[in-house]
């Protein structure tokens, strides 16, 4: 815990405790409010430290070695990190996990590599950004394929994930897995995690909650010009991200992780835009391969 994690719980502490022991001490006698304040000092401060206390134990759980083979194949932030960066990739993963309830609907069943797979969402959003904080409270449903906007699964329906405002994020697990496979640009999760990052009490509109409030009518107005170019099917956005801010913003993001050097060569504003955004340059696509990548093989190379 960082020294600035006690600072305001202790100070609030402190002020009630004063407050209230003075109160006390001037009905009663100098003695009892002094006790008084104490108790109320003790109190306010476990339950202003109550969620660091979690969090810290949580971050100091072990990350086993299989995840962190699964993360060096598969996410090529991760594989490319300082080893600063994977500790910090892997206490997000943690918190997410601790955070988030996963749960398998029809028949699937949750393991240890979709739950991971779900939670690297979290690692690879805040991977530039550790001040932001995981979305707490997330419950996420796990479908055994795509569905349709009433939850079923039948041979027409087409979608692959689902976020809403105040419920669940729903996500079809083989799209979980395939989304972490390959480098195309598509990866539900970051999608659906891009709309939740999105929420505020209207709902997803395009502004990331998280955006400073300066860039805001830069934002909307390459927001107008990108949607206007993916619904005439210029550049590399698919014709979804026309269909609102939201979903702009939701594939935006998918590409900017997924295939950074194809982003920058065809949206070098929307590219440049995200990096702000998200703090951090990906490594180019052109550097990574499936089932390893040239960029974890140099790093580990390096890091041993
Ligand atoms: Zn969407």
């Amino acid at each position: 815990m960082r020294p600035s994690d006690w600072f305001l719980p202790a100070l609030w502490s402190a002020m009630a405790a004063v407050l209230v022991g003075a109160l006390v001490g001037r009905e009663a006698e100098a003695l009892a409010g002094f006790g008084v304040g104490a108790v109320v000092f003790i109190a306010g401060l476990a339950v202003g430290l109550r969620g660091r206390v979690r969090r810290a134990q949580v971050v100091s759980r072990p990350f086993p070695e299989a995840w962190r083979a699964w993360l060096d194949r598969h996410v090529p932030l991760y594989a490319a990190g300082s080893n600063a960066d994977r500790q910090r990739f892997e206490r997000t993963v943690l918190v997410a996990l601790d955070a988030w309830s996963i749960e398998g609907v029809d028949g699937v069943t949750v393991d240890d590599t979709l739950r991971l797979a779900v939670a690297a969402g979290a690692g690879v959003m805040l991977w530039g950004r550790p001040d932001w904080d995981v979305p707490a409270g997330r419950s996420i449903l796990l479908y055994p394929g795509t569905f349709d906007d009433e939850y079923s699964t039948i041979d027409s329906a087409d979608f692959d994930g689902m976020a809403h405002p105040q419920g669940p994020v729903i996500l079809s697990a083989p799209a979980v897995l395939s989304g972490w496979k390959r480098t195309d640009g598509y990866n539900v999760v970051l999608h659906e995690l891009a709309h939740v990052f999105d929420f505020d009490p209207e709902g997803a509109d395009g502004l990331p909650a998280f955006l400073d409030p300066r860039s805001v009518d830069a934002w909307k107005d390459l927001v107008r010009t990108e949607m206007r170019r993916a619904k005439l099917g210029k550049g590399v956005l698919r014709s979804y991200a026309a269909t609102n801010p939201a979903e702009l913003f939701a594939v935006a993001t998918e590409q900017f992780f997924e295939r950074p050097a194809r982003l920058r060569q065809h949206h070098p504003e929307l590219f440049e835009a995200l990096a702000a955004l998200y703090n951090v340059v990906p490594p180019d696509e052109e550097l990574q391969s499936p089932g390893g990548s040239l960029m974890a093989r140099r790093w580990s190379a390096g890091d041993a």
